[in-house]
C-alpha cells in the first residue's frame, strides 16, 4: 500500500500532521533518493576514523548499521550490536553545526587588478554570501532531540538578535530535518536533564522510532506539510497500537538509560552566587585549556576573523573560525588577556553554558548532549563539575549575576 500524507488518499494537508506511518527499513532508501531528487544535498551519519559522523551520503548502506558507541567521560569506543540498528547510537564528535556555521568560512576574497581590486564574497558589514550553501539545501538525517534543540539555540543567538547572520540564514533556509528518536542513550547524556530529549517534539519534518522486532522497521511521525509530501511517495502501511506502544517503549527505555544527570534547579543563581568556589581551582588543575569541549558543543558560536595575503600582495583573503573561550586570545584587549587563567576560563565556559546564557539568550546554553565530556581528554564532566559546587555552595542570592555575564568575566 502507498500511503498517501492525508492517509489513503490525498485530503486536508494540515491535517497529515502528527499522523504515524510505518514503513520498512529499506524504504529508507526511497526517503533519501526523494530528497535528492528535490535537490537537497543529504547529510546523515556514517562511520569514518573510528568514529560515527555526519557525511553526504546517498544511499541507506553508508549508515552505521550494527554499530554502537560506548562512552564516558575521555572516552569514545565503537562496538558492534548484533541487531543490525541503523540508529543504534548516542550522538558523535560531529554536530549539525560544521554545516550550518563551518569551522572556517571565507567572508571575502580580494585579487589585485588593472582596474584597482576585485571583491569576491562580501556584501556588506555583515553581509556576502555563504560559499556552497547556495548550490546546495540540506537535509539532516538522524538528526536526535538535544540536537534540534541546539539547532533551535542556534537559530536564537545568530538570528533572533539585532544583527542577522546572513551566512548562517542561507545555510539554515530550507533545512529538511529526518529526526531519530534515540534508542541508545550514551554515556554521557543527559538529555532528560536538560529537558531535550530522547523524544523530538517539534522543529522537525519527519521524526523515525526505530523498531527493532521481528522485522526491522520504523514508525515515522509527520511533523510538516512538505514532510508529508516527501513521504507520501513512499510504500508503508497506517501505524496500529502495537507500534505505537513499541515506539514509546523505545524512547521510555533510553529515558531511563541516560548516563548522566544535571540538576538544574536553581543552577544559574547556584553558579552566579559562587564565582570564588574553590572548585574552580580544583577543575583548573585538570583542566587542559585545550578547546576541545567548545569545538564539540553544538551550541557553542564564538569565531574570530583572520585576515591572510599571498607573498605577493596580489591576494587577501578574510576568514572566519571557531574560537573558543578557552584560549588566551579570545580575551585579548590591548596589553594582555583578560582571562589568564584555566581557573577563569573554565569558570567563564560553564558559567555561561548553565547560567549567563539564560540572561542573554532565555534558555540554557546546555541541551545535555554530553559531548564535551566525552570528548575531553582528561574527562572533565560539566554535571559533575555542577554537583560539586553545589555540594558545599554558598546558597543562591535572588538576583545574582556573574560580574561581566555573557562574554565577560575575569
Ligand atoms: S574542560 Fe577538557 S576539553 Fe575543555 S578545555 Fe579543559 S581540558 Fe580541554
Ligand atoms: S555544554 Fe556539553 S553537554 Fe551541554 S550542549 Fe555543550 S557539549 Fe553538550
Amino acid at each position: 500500500m502507498s500511503v498517501t500524507a492525508s492517509g489513503d488518499t490525498a485530503g486536508a494537508t494540515d491535517t497529515v500532521i502528527g499522523r504515524k506511518i510505518v514503513i520498512e527499513v529499506g524504504q529508507l532508501q526511497g526517503l533519501i533518493e526523494a530528497l535528492g531528487s528535490r535537490g537537497y544535498q543529504v547529510l546523515g551519519p556514517k562511520l569514518c576514523d573510528g568514529a560515527i559522523v555526519y557525511d553526504r551520503i546517498t544511499h541507506i548502506d553508508e549508515l552505521p548499521r550494527g554499530w554502537s558507541d560506548r562512552q564516558e567521560a575521555g572516552q569514545y569506543r565503537l562496538e558492534r550490536r548484533t541487531d543490525g540498528a541503523l540508529f543504534g547510537y548516542a550522538v558523535g564528535p560531529h554536530s549539525w553545526k560544521r554545516f550550518l556555521h563551518p569551522p572556517v568560512e571565507r567572508l571575502w576574497r580580494m585579487r589585485r587588478s588593472d582596474h584597482g581590486v576585485e571583491v569576491e564574497g562580501a556584501a556588506g558589514a555583515n553581509g556576502g554570501t555563504a560559499e556552497g550553501a547556495q548550490a546546495a539545501r540540506f537535509a539532516f538525517l538522524g538528526v536526535r532531540g538535544c540536537e534540534l534543540a541546539a539547532i533551535a539555540i542556534q537559530d536564537r543567538v545568530l538570528l533572533g538578535g539585532a544583527y542577522r547572520d546572513v551566512r548562517y540564514e542561507q545555510r539554515r533556509r530550507d533545512n529538511f530535518i529526518i529526526a531519530v528518536n534515540c534508542g541508545e542513550a550514551g554515556g554521557t547524556c543527559f538529555c532528560v536533564s536538560m529537558q531535550t530529549g530522547p523524544r523530538v517534539n517539534s522543529g522537525f519534518d519527519l521524526a523515525l522510532t526505530e523498531l527493532l522486532r521481528e522485522r526491522h522497521e520504523f514508525l515515522v511521525e509527520i511533523g510538516s506539510i512538505r514532510g508529508a509530501e516527501l513521504l507520501a511517495g513512499v510504500i508503508g502501511r497506517a501505524a496500529q497500537d502495537t507500534d505505537l506502544i513499541a515506539a514509546a517503549e523505545v524512547t521510555a527505555r533510553t529515558a531511563t538509560h541516560m548516563g548522566r544527570t544535571l540538576d538544574t534547579h536553581n543552577l544559574k543563581e547556584l553558579l552566579q552566587s559562587n564565582l570564588e568556589h574553590p572548585r574552580w581551582d580544583d577543575v583548573a588543575e585538570r583542566c587542559l585549556t585545550c578547546a576541545n569541549c567548545t569545538m564539540v558543543c553544538p551550541t557553542c558560536f564564538c569565531t574570530s576573523v583572520e585576515d591572510h595575503t599571498d607573498l605577493a600582495g596580489e591576494v587577501a583573503v578574510r576568514e572566519r573560525r571557531w574560537d573558543s573561550c578557552f584560549t588566551l586570545d579570545f580575551s585579548y584587549l590591548h596589553g594582555g588577556s583578560v582571562r589568564q587563567q584555566a581557573r577563569s576560563r573554565y569558570r567563564q565556559w560553564m558559567t555561561h553554558k548553565l547560567a549567563n546564557w539564560i540572561d542573554q539568550f532565555g534558555t540554557s546554553g546546555c541541551v545535555g548532549c554530553g559531548r564535551c565530556i566525552t570528548w575531553c581528554p582528561v574527562g572533565i564532566d560539566i554535571t559533575a563539575e555542577a554537583a560539586a559546587i553545589r555540594a558545599t555552595a554558598s546558597a543562591p542570592s535572588t538576583g545574582a549575576r556573574a560580574a561581566g555575564a555573557g562574554h565577560g568575566g575575569a
